[in-house]
């Protein structure tokens, strides 16, 4: 079994970027600047925004948290979006999901500029992502690609069950396993809640990509000697024996599945890390992208 290291190749990319950054910095150009909007005081978006934001200074980027009150409408959210929509300065930003449940998060996400939509949400992005064309792809698919090309695991004309269709996850890693390339080519079976039989689905599987959000999910006796498991789930199980009061738990069971997997992604030290690298790297485009413009 060998772990796919989500941790050291995030690291790696993180490196490449700020290599990247240093080169213009020299070259006297605009280094990319990243905005991230948080409505309200949810305290895993405190986490993630925290942990984008300090990733931002750490490779030299800009960054710009734009922190909001719980009780802000979604007129005054629209407004902001609008702002950094036309605010030259920066290159991309991202709204963290959850919103309030007073905000419709569509109606948000449809009014960012799809060149600044370093989340690869917008319908724009997500239909040229689709049709293979130059994008921003979402950064936990994109993550999930770039870890099984670094560790070159064969993909092609493997079966490859995704379990999730979410927007963000589940459904874009299906359509872009299954597309032409490097670390695709995959024949690809989308499953959901409504399949029926999901274990002898994922017994046939060579690559399995969970991402359902329950704890332990996925058992041993669900999968195949040899099989690739990329686990994205990422769920806090109470805990009041550990300081901060949960734990983080995957979808798999990594013990007992890791015995039999050629690869597995640990978590924590997966996608989770991955997915931070690449939004930074759709950021270093999204620079590159606005330069050509100019
Ligand atoms: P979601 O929570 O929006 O949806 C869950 C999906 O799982 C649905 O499509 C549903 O149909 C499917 N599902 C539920 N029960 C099922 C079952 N018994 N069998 C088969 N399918 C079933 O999905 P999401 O937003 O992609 O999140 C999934 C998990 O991934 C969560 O734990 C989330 O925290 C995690 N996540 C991690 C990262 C990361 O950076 N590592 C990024 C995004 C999400």
């Amino acid at each position: 079994m060998k772990l796919l290291d989500g941790k050291k190749i995030s690291n790696q990319i993180k490196e490449e970027i700020a290599a990247a950054v240093a080169d213009m910095k020299n070259r006297g150009e605009k280094v990319p600047h990243l905005a991230a909007v948080l409505v309200g005081n949810d305290g895993a978006s405190l986490t993630y925004v925290g942990s984008k934001v300090r990733s931002c200074e750490k490779i030299g980027f800009r960054s710009t948290l734009v922190h909001l009150p719980e009780e802000t409408t979604e007129e005054q959210l629209l407004q902001e979006v609008y702002k950094l929509n036309g605010n030259k300065d920066i290159d991309g930003y991202i709204v963290q999901l959850p919103l309030p449940k007073h905000i419709d998060e569509e109606k948000i996400l449809l009014a960012v500029h799809p060149d600044k939509d370093v989340d690869g949400f917008h319908p724009t992005n997500f239909g040229k992502m689709a049709l293979d064309m130059p994008s921003f792809v979402p950064a936990t698919p994109y993550g999930i690609m770039e870890l099984l090309k670094r560790y070159k695991v064969e993909t092609q004309g493997k079966h490859c069950v995704v379990i999730g269709r979410s927007h963000i996850v589940g459904r874009p890693i299906s359509i872009l396993m299954s597309q032409k390339g490097e670390a695709a080519d995959a024949t690809v079976t989308l499953t959901h809640s409504r399949t029926k039989d999901l274990k002898s689905l994922t017994l046939q599987a060579d690559i399995i990509v969970s991402a359902l959000g329950v704890p332990g999910f996925l058992k041993a006796d669900m999968v195949k000697d040899g099989v690739v498991v990329i686990d994205v789930g990422i769920t806090r199980v109470a805990d009041p024996s550990r300081e901060r009061g949960y734990y983080l738990s995957g979808d798999v069971d990594f013990e007992a599945v890791s015995r039999k997997a050629s690869y597995i992604t640990p978590v924590p030290g997966g996608v989770g890390p991955m997915t931070i690298a690449m939004l930074l790297k759709n950021t270093l485009l999204a620079r590159e992208r606005h330069k050509e413009m100019a």
